[in-house]
């Protein structure tokens, strides 16, 4: 840990959000803390370590001053405090009026007003938290599904860097075994031999391998992701968006071509937020507000993490599905035929016996079991669906079947809410990459970036030593991997960067 930086001056802020509520948090931190708080207030007891007082708030000082409200201040002594410095909240009822008036009295009396995110800013100058800790407490502010606050607050509590620090410390030792080999070359200190590099160097690596996977399931729970229901007017497309939403939103109705505009709702599966993107019928409208809506559409598809491809189990695949599915092909995307309802379950059955077929890959026709839904019925008859998913003979081609790759296809019903939880567990697989959540995951693209550095510096070391290249040469890769992994818990973060992420807090944190 880089040594505290000591700060001098005092800052304030209104800690509690704008507006009005039955209580607002006046918090001052740095040395005059308490002193500038006990002229803001009217104490009946002196202020104690961790302790609570009940006070009056007063509009001045002198013996003018006048009472406008009643306060609990609460003192907490440097460094025990969040800051580590004195610290005073002083908690108020949420008058706006109050709160500025505090807030403004405290700068007269010699407060800075703080920045964004200066407060935590502070823990971690002092070394009380380090970086993926500070980012933790934005990221628990900022929570929209409490899988997100869990992940947050385990990250607060150190996950991640606890996780990080065990390799550090590893790497540490064989930089200062390699140092010691070249310090002492002449005083018959046994050089390292490559094998034994080789080995320490791919035990660091293996956790940090996994640590960078941990990030296709860290981003999404963190960023959460865009779903973008598509598909040609009338398949149902807007009925399963309300399933998925749970309640109606989208207008649905039995004329092709009603989604004009683009629909959003932030839904959470498995605590991932996700912003589901109900879009215009992809199909050539002749009516200008329709156009609109489908070159929106296209927009949207163009920018979704994930594509959920609505099909009409009734209805043959047309050519504008053949290009659709052609445009998702190699994105994270997945197919529902929709429908499933309306076909014959006794074929159904008796087609579903055709169980080679988990995919879109090689399927003839809907009738083909979806791939990981298994118990899942086959949606329809090759009468009622004709070349659904076949050439124009009707015969099976998966080479030129535009949807030929492993998509996968689930039977819906946004009627009946047939398919629906298996359709979310699809989502869900695919947002996280099939990864599963554990503990000290990487959240943020910074920390990411730390630890593929620190890999690659790694994988450049092992290079050096497997060429013999001198100690010297290995040492600077593995001093880069270091640094990398500092800059992950912010020792070696530069302060541009610093300023930037805390930046990003609100006030008054
Ligand atoms: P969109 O144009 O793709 O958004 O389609 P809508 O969601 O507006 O649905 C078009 C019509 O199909 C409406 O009359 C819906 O009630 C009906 N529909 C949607 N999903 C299903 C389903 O799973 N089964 C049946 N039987 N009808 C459905």
């Amino acid at each position: 840990m880089s040594a505290p930086v000591t700060v001098t001056d005092t800052v304030a802020a209104i800690s509690t959000p704008p507006g009005r509520g039955g209580i607002g948090i006046v918090r001052l931190s740095g040395p005059q803390a308490a002193s500038i708080a006990m002229q803001l207030v009217r104490l009946r007891h002196p202020l104690e370590h961790a302790h609570v007082r009940l006070a009056d708030v007063l509009d001045s000082q002198g013996d003018e001053a006048t009472r406008i409200d009643e306060a609990l201040v609460t003192f907490f002594a440097a460094p025990n405090s969040y800051t580590s410095e004195d610290l005073v909240e002083i908690a108020a009822h949420g008058s706006p009026v109050v709160l500025d008036l505090l807030l403004r009295r405290a700068l007269e009396l010699g407060a800075r007003l703080a920045e964004p995110g200066e407060f935590t800013e502070r823990a971690f100058l002092s070394g009380r938290l380090d970086l993926t800790q500070a980012e933790a407490v934005r990221d628990l502010i900022d929570a929209q599904t409490l899988t997100q606050a869990h992940q947050a607050a385990s990250q607060m509590g150190g996950a991640l860097s606890r996780r990080v620090a065990p390799v550090k410390q590893a790497l540490v030792e064989l930089i200062a075994l390699l140092e010691a080999g070249i310090d002492f070359a002449e005083d018959d200190v046994d050089v390292t031999p490559e094998q034994e590099i080789a080995r320490h160097i791919a035990a660091l690596a293996s956790p940090l391998a996994k640590l960078e996977a941990s990030f296709s399931r860290g981003r999404v729970v963190h960023d959460g992701l865009t779903l973008a229901i598509v598909g040609r007017p009338n398949v149902g497309k807007s009925s399963l968006f309300n399933r998925l939403v749970e309640r109606d939103r989208a207008i649905v109705t039995a004329t092709p071509g009603t989604t004009r505009d683009l629909v959003t709702e932030r839904i959470s599966i498995g605590g991932i937020p996700i912003e589901l993107v109900d879009t215009a019928g992809l199909r050539e409208g002749r009516e200008e507000a329709e156009q609109l809506g489908i070159a929106r559409s296209r927009e949207a598809l163009a920018d979704a993490a994930l594509v959920l491809v609505v099909l009409d189990a009734t209805q043959p695949l047309n050519d504008e599905e053949r290009r659709l599915l052609t445009v998702v092909e190699g994105r994270p995307a997945l197919v529902a035929v929709n429908k499933s309802d309306l076909v014959d379950p006794d074929i159904a059955a008796s087609d579903s016996s055709n169980s080679d077929s988990k995919s879109m890959d090689g399927m003839p026709r809907y009738s083909t079991k979806c791939q990981g839904t298994t118990s899942e019925p086959a949606l329809s008859d090759s009468r009622r669906v004709p070349q659904s998913l076949q050439n124009e003979s009707g015969a099976s081609a998966p080479e030129e079947n535009p949807a030929s790759q492993k998509i996968p296809m689930l039977p819906t019903s946004a009627l009946t809410g047939d398919g629906i939880p298996a359709l979310r567990e699809k989502i869900l697989a695919l947002a996280t990459g099939g990864a599963a959540a554990e503990p000290g995951m990487l959240t943020n693209l910074r920390q990411h970036q730390a630890v593929a550095t620190a890999l690659a510096a790694l994988a450049d070391a092992a290079k050096a030593n497997a060429g013999r290249i001198p100690h010297e040469m290995i040492l600077l890769d593995l001093y880069r991997a270091l640094w990398a992994l500092d800059s992950l818990t912010g020792q070696t973060t530069p302060d541009d960067i610093l300023k930037l992420i805390f930046s990003t807090f609100c006030i008054g944190k």
